[in-house]
């Protein structure tokens, strides 16, 4: 499949559950913007760099090396040649990421690393905030999948008290609805819906129905390819 499918949406819309499925399914390889914001927001932390200097926060997320290597349960991020999968995800880092993402030259940086990723594989499925309005505006399939706050927050509460996690579902909530509303109101390349997308709240969805939707379209959109 020579396919490039976008999936953007707010945090717990469930973006990298399907994205990755939808990308076994497809074999092709799934891009994690996400997880890039979250590494170079990781990698301030433990190099102490200020989280105020969009400058050299910028020459950070140009300098790192970061994988993504599939597995079983789905892919591991390695940052610099360390196993970072679960470090990036915890609430701390959830908290502070949309800081580092609102920065533009932090985000031109990434950009770039993105699109050439993209450039360097034949198909791909990119999951973020920017992929169909910014990133890869001529992505073949594009999907904004969202649901309501509650489902969202719910959703990542139960991820992170899986590992561990001690604080509320209220606590999960209020940072969920802070990002959302600084990846919605930042300047550079805010998170909005691009008019070509597919809309798929997925409140009321299971992740086996999200996934059929977006794989019967990605069939749809091939076959319109090849005719
Ligand atoms: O998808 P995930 O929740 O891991 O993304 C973490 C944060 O990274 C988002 O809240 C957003 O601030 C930022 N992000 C972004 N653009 C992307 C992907 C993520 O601004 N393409």
């Amino acid at each position: 499949m020579t396919l490039h499918i976008a999936i953007d949406g707010p945090a717990g819309a469930g973006k990298s559950t399907v994205a990755q499925r939808v990308a076994k399914r497809l074999s092709i390889p799934y891009i994690d913007t996400g997880a890039m914001y979250r590494c170079v927001t990781w990698s301030a932390l433990v190099k102490n760099i200020s989280l105020q200097d969009e400058y050299l926060l910028a020459e950070l997320a140009q300098s790192l090396s970061i994988k993504f290597v599939p597995n079983d349960q789905g892919q591991l991020i390695y940052l610099d040649g360390q196993n970072v999968t679960s470090a990036i995800r915890t609430s701390e880092i959830g908290a502070l990421v949309s800081t580092i993402a609102a920065y533009p030259l932090v985000r031109k940086t990434l950009v770039v690393r993105q699109r050439k990723m993209v450039d360097e594989s034949s198909g791909v499925v990119m999951d973020g905030r920017d992929i169909g309005t910014y990133v890869l505006p001529f992505a073949e399939v594009k999907v904004y999948l969202t649901a309501s706050l509650e489902t969202r927050a719910r959703r990542r509460y139960e991820e992170l008290i899986l590992k561990g996690y001690t604080g509320t579902y209220e606590d999960v909530l209020h940072v969920i609805e802070q990002r959302d509303e600084s990846d919605e109101r930042r300047t550079a390349s805010p998170l909005r819906k691009a008019s070509d997308a597919l809309l798929l709240d997925t409140t009321t969805l299971t992740i086996d129905e999200v996934v059929a939707i977006i794989s019967s379209l990605c069939v749809t959109r091939q076959s319109r390819k090849r005719s």
